[in-house]
């Protein structure tokens, strides 16, 4: 039984099994199990090295393991070593660990556009940040801004990728939230949805026609709901996390993705 899983601390949130196990049996793999790998930081290394002989084909990997996961890798993807974080894992032949990050091309999936030439602003600079902006500039975009509440943080990760630290949020084609305001976010009366968190106010959503966030919940964000009133186009988090999903799943297994299963089965959780 080739078994998957997801190595995160905390990881009981994750909708990533019930994902993950719809598309496996959608496709027949029903001698497949995809599992929560709950892992603390100090016992990473050894319990990932000991996955292979344990049965694991593969894994994902979320906070805060990414980095981890790219260090301990024989081998990595382009992308992967690029963004400096991997997602997923594949365990192989002799033991070889094998890194790559689906969260990159997952979001372009997910967008659904050509990025070429498009002007973007991204908020936030933590480790999905790094994969958005860098998918976004490998894409062909012509500009990527970012923004960010920590503003050091802004700068560097523009400075390392090559992309533009912003003061606040600037008009752009598009606007990618990659910071995790947005869960517990409730409208509030200042700054219209608070959306001043993001540095937004409420007007310069209309500045934005295609609106993304990364963070996922059972309703629409505040961002998003803002985003769809004024007209934009959007895309949500829980679009994002099938599109990754199914790139980690299509690397395991060698077979196309159910995309209409893995949404079904987000949205069910939802
Ligand atoms: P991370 O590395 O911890 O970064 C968090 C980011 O959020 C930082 O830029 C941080 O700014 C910002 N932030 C946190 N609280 C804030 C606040 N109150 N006001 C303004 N900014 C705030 O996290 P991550 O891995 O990038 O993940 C970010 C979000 O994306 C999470 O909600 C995560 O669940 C979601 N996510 C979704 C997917 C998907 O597939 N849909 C994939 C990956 C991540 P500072 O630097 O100032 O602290």
């Amino acid at each position: 039984m080739p078994l998957l899983g997801v190595l995160g601390w905390p990881v009981a949130h994750s909708r990533s099994p019930a994902i993950q196990n719809a598309a496996l049996a959608a496709l027949g793999l029903a001698d497949w199990h995809y599992q929560r790998l709950p892992v603390p930081p100090p016992l990473f290394d050894e319990t990932v090295r000991a996955l292979g002989d344990a049965g694991f084909a593969g894994a994902n990997v979320t906070i805060p393991h990414k980095e981890a996961a790219l260090a301990l890798a024989d081998e990595a993807s382009e992308t992967a070593r690029r963004i400096g974080a991997a997602n997923t894992l594949r365990f192989g032949e002799g033991g070889v660990i094998t890194a790559e990050n689906t969260d990159a091309p997952g979001l372009l999936a997910a967008l659904g556009i050509d990025v070429a030439g498009i002007r973007a602003q991204v908020l936030g600079a933590g480790g999905s940040a790094r994969a958005a902006v860098w998918a976004l500039l490998d894409a062909g975009a012509a500009e990527v801004l970012v923004w960010n509440r920590t503003s050091e943080r802004a700068a560097r990760l523009a400075g390392e990728l090559g992309a533009k630290a912003v003061d606040s949020p600037q008009p752009a084609d598009l606007l990618v939230n990659c910071t995790s305001v947005g869960l517990g976010l409730e409208r509030s009366s200042a700054g219209g949805c608070g959306l001043n968190q993001l540095g937004l106010g409420g007007d310069q959503i209309g500045e934005y026609s295609h609106v993304a966030d990364l963070v996922y919940r059972s309703r629409s964000t505040p961002l998003l709901a803002a985003a769809a009133s004024r007209g934009a186009r959007t895309t949500d988090g829980l679009e994002i996390l099938v599109a990754q999903g199914a790139l980690s799943l299509e690397l395991w297994t060698g077979r196309a993705a159910p995309l209409e299963v893995m949404r079904r089965a987000a949205r069910e959780q939802a």
